[in-house]
């Protein structure tokens, strides 16, 4: 299972997929899908869906995972052919300069450029330790006028990603960009692998969504149509194990996956999720039953497309899932394939063990 986990992660990396611009990521893995002999649907959003059919009287699921990528978009171009860009999702002023990005004209003229950065030698003393503003950035694709930046296809408005790299690691270890969420695409198709071929289980709709690192509700739209019981969402969990994380948490690279007790996003959202008791339950007993370690996590700054997904219609029970990752939103993420592993085992378990009697409502939960 590593091998395809590492071959799904790596291909599925080196496609652009902004947010709002996910369709060559659906594409490829709507195509994977249809290699097992798996039919897939998208709806008006772009949302990738496909529906593993179930016990009828039973809770049906949700389990997603979103497509997109954070990036840029092209907000002007100067007449000497430098490009300013609008942020698009949390893209750290930090991990701005000098970085490599891609501008998405369409498969095969994509436009490679380099993000600005200031020449060390003209650069003052006490401009050493400032970043640069996200508003201040340029991006030069080598082309010396707006007339020929035009004419490779940029326009106001065309998206680009940070140039789509993987970097094989130690130990099983990968750092690329967009590994959030592309590892979570990958174990997604593990499941769907093992999903095509199960004898009984509840019903099961896997989501690929998109706009996540947008707005976070792109998957709201699939779960409104779905109307599911449960949902499941598959996302990264911020490592600690690094020096600057410490005091954040206990979440180790390689430590197996994690499941989020709470979440909460403070800055301006008021959302989070405080996830369903059996659904915590479930995780817990499925990684127990299993022999899998699972780590916890419960943080403060962080958020999913879960944080709405858990208000459609009646309510959906819900509990976020994950890996740990190293450097969130940085052109180089690194997670461990051991955790994705685990992750999708844990997965396939946890959805053999939901039948028609799984308790959804809060009465004795105490
Ligand atoms: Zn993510």
């Amino acid at each position: 299972m590593i091998d395809r986990l590492r071959k799904d992660l790596i291909n599925l990396m080196r496609i652009p997929g902004l947010s709002g611009h996910e369709d060559r990521v659906r594409h490829a893995i709507a195509d994977l899908l249809m290699a097992e002999g798996v039919e897939s649907r998208s709806d008006r959003m772009g949302n990738l869906i496909t529906t593993f059919e179930g016990e009828a009287n039973g809770p049906s699921v949700m389990l997603f995972t979103h497509m997109d990528q954070l990036g840029f978009i092209v907000r002007k171009i100067e007449d000497n052919g430098l490009i300013r860009v609008e942020r698009l999702g949390g893209v750290p002023e930090r991990a701005l300069a000098s970085q490599a990005v891609t501008l998405c004209v369409g498969t095969g003229k994509d436009v490679d450029g380099v993000l600005y950065n200031k020449s060390h030698h003209a650069t003052a003393p006490d401009e050493k330790y400032q970043v640069l503003k996200a508003g201040d950035v340029l991006i030069d694709t080598g082309h010396g006028s707006r007339d020929e930046v035009e004419a490779a296809g940029v326009r106001i408005g065309t998206p680009g990603v940070y140039r789509p790299n993987v970097l094989p690691l130690a130990e099983n270890r990968i750092a690329g960009t967009s590994v959030d969420d592309r590892a979570g695409c990958a174990v997604l198709l593990e499941v769907a692998r093992r999903l095509k071929s199960r004898e009984n289980g509840p019903t099961v709709h896997l989501v690929f969504s998109v706009q996540e690192e947008f707005n976070l509700r792109g998957a709201v739209v699939a779960a409104q149509s779905l109307k599911p019981d449960m949902a499941i969402q598959v996302d990264l969990m911020l490592a600690t194990d690094t020096p600057e994380m410490a005091d954040r948490g206990d979440m180790l690279l390689g430590g197996g996956p994690g499941i989020s007790l709470y979440s909460f996003h403070g800055r301006g959202t008021l959302n989070g999720v405080i996830p369903h008791p059996s659904l915590v339950r479930l995780m817990e007993e499925t990684a127990e039953n299993e022999s899998i370690p699972l780590q916890r996590s419960a943080q403060v700054g962080v958020l999913t497309d879960l944080s709405y997904v858990q208000l459609v219609g009646e309510g959906v029970a819900s509990i976020d899932v994950g890996f740990p990752m190293r450097y969130s939103h940085s052109s180089l993420e690194v997670c461990d394939l051991n955790d994705l592993e685990a992750l999708s085992r844990l997965l396939i378990a946890a959805l053999q063990s939901i039948d028609a009697g799984f308790p959804l409502t809060r009465d004795g939960q105490a």
